[in-house]
């Protein structure tokens, strides 16, 4: 029998390699209902945030919807996509509705062939980000649970109408973030066997496994990866319900090299929809980070000025579009022109550009940590006083009367331009070690990654340039 307890007639069950195999935590994963087990504590953490958000102090600094949405979870993540992988996608509560639907054994319409790609999740996340910046999300608990709500209306419409996962894999733009994040992880889904994989006839781990009354026994993957073929943590919620799925336990969560994805020629597609994206992240890194500096104030003005634009909105949205958009494009294509003429080839500009672009992976990792560590070392004990206010109001007194409202940084605040420097530095060299293994894979003479060589130096300069600014303690406790 099977871990699962389902007869093997082919093989007996294997011995899992990476962390499936340890004791204890490997175990916890396999369980059918360890997925469940992670959604619902994650669920009782966004019924803290709905209720405070609603009904708790207007602060940020003193309410926990605020606190754990924009510093501890974004915090965690940031670490978890970095030493793990898509920790959050795994235990993501909004992604419940699918667990749910094996009991009600719904099988819905396929996600419409024409939004099969990531130009829905390129614009999502550009709206998603753009929201940020001008409602001051991080500012308002009321907006902060408002967003979740919207978030679980959405997630379980599209989970309950359609049959695979179109939510995670198509729309969300936390999802489209974690999964370019986590491209840069040490933990990959593949197969123990190969062998085992070529001679299984119903490839549960992405078809399901159906019981004999009509209703889901296990899910199959609901962005519908086929694990002995992954190569790349795109798309891929670290669910692991293809490990349950499996009937010959075949499906590891194995360690990988360093970067391993990154540096794979043709681990990801060659299209435009998903190397913009990776474009948007990488530039959204920047114009975020903007975002919380003096300067982005000066340039809404002097754009009010030059195009005669009254409203702040639309003066951000300009600025985010121009940013995020306008200027990635035209840099990205004249990069890969340039490089492309300096290689003497005659491939299109799109798998020129496809196949340069996980070099900037790294880099706009890099400054996604160093912007959001810089939040968490400010901020993460913050919680423990808006903890204390929220139970102070329901008379419930934790340590006494009155919150700790001192608290809040976890590192000197001295070390912060260091730390994020030494993070800067280290993401230009993973981009530029990725952007040499790709110029040897393609056999590229110095002269073509030249201009990819300026544009990620470019990238890390105007990083620290910006970490050098004045930034926006936002949310945190540090004012009291
Ligand atoms: S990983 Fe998929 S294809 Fe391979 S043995 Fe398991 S169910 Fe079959
Ligand atoms: S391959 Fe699919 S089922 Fe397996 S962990 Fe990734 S998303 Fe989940």
């Amino acid at each position: 029998m099977g871990i699962l307890g389902k007869s093997n007639t082919l093989y007996e069950p294997i011995h899992h390699s990476g962390v499936l195999s340890w004791p204890g935590i490997g175990r916890f994963l396999r369980w059918r209902h360890g997925r469940l087990a992670g959604q619902l504590l994650l669920l009782l953490v966004v019924l803290l945030i709905l209720y405070d958000g609603f009904t708790g102090p207007q602060i940020a600094s003193e309410n926990t919807a605020t606190n754990i949405v924009w510093l501890q979870f974004r915090g965690f993540v940031m670490l978890a996509l970095l030493f793990a992988g898509n920790l959050f996608c795994m235990n993501c509560p909004f992604a419940l509705p699918r667990s749910l639907a094996r009991r009600w054994s719904i099988i819905g319409p396929r996600w419409p062939r024409f939004l099969r790609n990531k130009w829905l999740a390129f614009g999502v996340l550009f709206i998603y980000l753009y929201l940020y910046e001008w409602l001051d999300l991080w500012a308002s608990p009321w907006l902060t649970a408002w967003i979740v709500v919207f978030y679980f209306l959405l997630a379980f419409s599209l989970e309950f109408i359609f049959s695979e996962s179109p939510f995670c894999k198509y729309v969300c733009p936390l999802g489209s973030f974690n999964y370019i994040g986590s491209t840069v992880s040490p933990l990959q889904v593949s197969v123990a066997s190969q062998n085992v994989c070529r001679e299984c006839v119903g490839k549960e781990c992405v078809n399901g496994e159906w019981k004999e009354s009509g209703k889901w026994q296990m899910l199959g993957c609901g962005t519908e990866l086929f694990p002995p073929q992954l190569s790349s943590n795109l798309d891929c919620t670290f669910c692991l319900d293809c490990a349950r799925a499996c009937p010959y336990d075949n499906v590891s969560l194995a360690s990988r090299p360093i970067l391993h994805e990154l540096r794979q020629p043709k681990a990801w597609p060659y299209r435009w929809d998903l190397s913009l994206l990776i474009w948007l992240f990488t530039s959204a890194a920047l114009s975020n980070a903007f975002g919380m500096t003096p300067p982005i104030y000066a340039t809404v003005a002097w754009l009010g000025q030059i195009v005669r634009v009254d409203s702040e909105a639309l003066a951000l949205l300009l600025i985010f579009a121009f940013l995020n958009i306008f200027l990635p494009l035209v840099v990205g294509l004249a990069v890969s022109w340039t490089s492309r003429t300096m290689a003497k080839k005659k491939e299109p500009l799109r798998v020129s550009l496809s196949k340069h672009t996980p070099a900037l992976v790294p880099i706009g990792f890099a400054v996604w940590l160093a912007h959001y560590g810089f939040h968490f070392a400010t901020g993460a004990l913050s919680i423990i006083p808006a903890l204390q206010n929220f139970f102070i109001d329901h008379g419930i007194l934790l340590f006494g009367r009155a919150p700790f409202w001192t608290l809040s940084n976890i590192v000197p605040f001295s070390w912060l331009l260091p730390l994020q420097v030494l993070i800067i530095v280290l993401g230009f060299a993973g981009s530029y070690f990725v952007l040499a293994e790709i110029g040897r894979h393609e056999g590229e003479p110095l002269s073509a990654q030249l201009p990819w060589l300026i544009l990620l130096l470019g990238l890390a300069v105007i990083a620290l340039y910006l970490f050098t600014l004045p930034m926006e303690m936002r949310g945190t406790g540090f004012m009291h």
